[in-house]
């Protein structure tokens, strides 16, 4: 893997929000006795939007917030201003109300004018909502555990459906899907693309990493889609999928320029 495009202390940030995101998830899974029934459960759609309740409460999520923008300031202190800024509107429960429903949407347009509106600047306040959802995300994914390979949704993952883009292969013929947001893993059932379901030969391609034997591209003619493929050794078990997507930022570098993913018109 080729981390070097990231800076390294962005990823001691992203380590250090996700040594807290655990810390959160411990105390939300505390909190939320629920259990998640299978029945009910609709095997082709994602579960978190079919839940009857979710373990997302506004003080929890305002506990979350907070937390993920201290982190931030001991990042930079020129985030100082921003970070205030930002502390103050969650004094607002309408506010944190609306950030809950727009960051389970994945709602960018939302969180840039807030920015705007705000003065903040524009890539923080989607940033902090979306770090401080997804301890809720893995505590729920984590509920799902048992009945998670029964789901069929496809092209995103089947808890949260973030659109899938990363693949462990171990190397005995199987391979796990796992999800950067909410930790889910699941096993890929079909050799065929995770995004289109084409499994025609000669249109799902393994594409190899000049000078990088740890990582492929699976890429798909038909839809012009990828997945980012890591090999893994069975005892290199413990990076989270989160730091795996972000220390692989690289190989979507390198399918947009040889012109997959979603910024490039669906092939015919
Ligand atoms: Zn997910
Ligand atoms: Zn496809």
């Amino acid at each position: 893997m080729d981390p070097s495009i990231v800076s390294e202390e962005y990823i001691h940030l992203q380590e250090e929000i996700i040594r807290e995101q655990t810390v959160l998830k411990e105390k939300i899974s505390m909190q939320w006795s629920a259990t998640i029934e299978r029945e009910g459960i609709d095997p082709e759609f994602p579960i978190v939007p079919q839940l009857p309740s979710t373990p997302i409460s506004v003080s929890l999520y305002r506990d979350a917030l907070v937390t993920i923008l201290s982190s931030l300031s001991t990042y930079t202190e020129e985030l100082q201003n921003d970070v205030d800024r930002c502390k103050n509107v969650f004094d607002n429960e309408g506010h944190v109300v609306s950030w809950i429903k727009e960051s389970l949407r994945y709602n960018t347009g939302y969180f840039q004018s807030f920015a705007d509106d705000h003065e903040i600047s524009a890539w923080l306040p989607h940033f902090v909502a979306e770090q401080a959802i997804r301890p809720f995300l893995h505590v729920i994914s984590k509920r799902c555990e048992s009945f998670i390979e029964e789901m069929n949704v496809g092209g995103g993952c089947p808890c949260c459906a973030e659109p899938v883009r990363l693949k462990v292969e171990t190397g005995n013929e199987e391979s796990q899907f796992i999800c950067p947001r909410c930790e889910t893993s699941w096993s890929q059932k079909r050799k065929s693309c995770v995004h289109c379901g084409e499994e025609k030969e000669g249109y799902v391609l393994t594409l190899s990493i000049e000078e990088d034997d740890t990582s492929q591209l699976e890429v798909c003619e038909s839809c012009k889609n990828y997945v980012k493929v890591i090999m893994k050794s069975s005892n290199d078990s413990k990076s989270t999928a989160a730091l795996l997507d972000l220390l692989t930022l690289h190989l979507d570098y390198i399918a947009q320029e040889e012109g997959y993913g979603e910024a490039y018109p669906k092939g015919e």
